[in-house]
């Protein structure tokens, strides 16, 4: 049994000849463990072939995904935050804002814009968690209030994708601002008879929880992703109780009915399709006309 024996002796590689696979080559699931390369796992759009396992994407994802052959148009993509408050914690924000700008290629943590989707004219904002935690700052504020403008104007229907920590505390009292503007501004589309989705994912909590993303006409979320409003640890150590099982997840959320439906990512792009086709922004016109019905009504009352 040659074959299981060394024949030669002291075979010794050196270091820079050894050959090691590369980083990056291979995704497991933190969830049922498979292995698939990455390739793969890009193709699957990062959700897992075994278990379903839906792993964190960019907005730069949800783009390519939603718009067709992946073409739109960017809005405000130049927007940068200030330092009203000349915030400092470890560092001072602007230069947080800076390294982060740096590491991730990305102005702030949400990107707008608007194209076709499925056939149909589309404004999608989408969040990015890598851009200090998804936190809300004045830019993420102004950028989706914008968006939401411009979906009005040009009667186009509204897509959020929320993946947030919540405020940027940086910002303080300048991110809280946020939330009302943001909520104004989709009163005003609600107005408007404009359709606005809200698509919540892994995770969505705090400040964002609090505001735009709880006020779609339909609120859907990913498989298995974090949705609340404080953390598990602060609710359990302010309660003093154990909470229950899957306490925040998305099905968690739906059971107890703040969500219309769970969508799987790898049919987002058709149930959206789906829901758009039903939801078609009314004729300015009937839109008035509704709103004049409901005023009559509550004078009535
Ligand atoms: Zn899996």
């Amino acid at each position: 049994m040659a074959w299981f024996k060394r024949v030669e002796k002291g075979i010794v590689t050196p270091t820079d000849q050894k050959k090691e696979t590369p980083d990056g080559l291979w995704y497991k699931c933190p969830e049922c463990k498979a292995v698939v390369t990455m390739a793969e796992h890009k193709r699957l759009l990062h959700v897992c072939g075994a278990c379903g396992h839906h792993d964190r994407i960019d907005a730069a994802d949800y783009f390519e995904l939603l718009f067709d052959d992946g073409q739109f148009t960017e809005l405000d993509a130049d927007l940068t935050s200030g330092d009203p408050l000349h915030f400092v914690d470890t560092k001072a924000y602007p230069q947080r804002v800076a390294a982060t700008e740096r590491n991730t290629g990305l102005k702030d943590a949400v990107r707008t814009a608007h194209g076709v989707s499925a056939g149909q004219p589309l404004v999608v904002a989408a969040m990015d968690f890598k851009f200090i935690g998804g936190s809300m700052g004045s830019v993420v504020g102004e950028k989706i209030a914008r968006a939401i403008d411009f979906a009005r104007q040009s009667r186009t229907p509204f897509l959020m994708i929320s993946r947030s920590g919540g405020a940027r505390m940086m910002e303080a009292g300048y991110s809280l601002m946020q939330m009302a503007k943001t909520s104004a501004k989709l009163a005003l589309l609600a107005e408007a008879g404009v359709p606005y989705v809200s698509l919540l994912t892994d995770p969505t909590t705090g400040g964002v929880t609090a505001s735009f993303a709880m006020l779609g006409d339909f609120n859907i979320a990913e498989p298995g992703a974090l949705i609340g409003f404080a953390g598990p640890r602060v609710i359990k150590e302010t309660i003093g109780k154990d909470l229950p099982k899957g306490f925040q997840s998305a099905e968690f959320v739906l059971e107890h009915g703040f969500l219309d439906f769970i969508v799987d990512r790898r049919e987002l792009k058709h149930r959206l399709a789906d829901l758009l086709g039903l939801l078609r922004p009314a004729p300015v016109a009937e839109a008035r006309g509704a709103r004049r019905i409901a005023i009559a009504s509550t004078k009535a009352n």
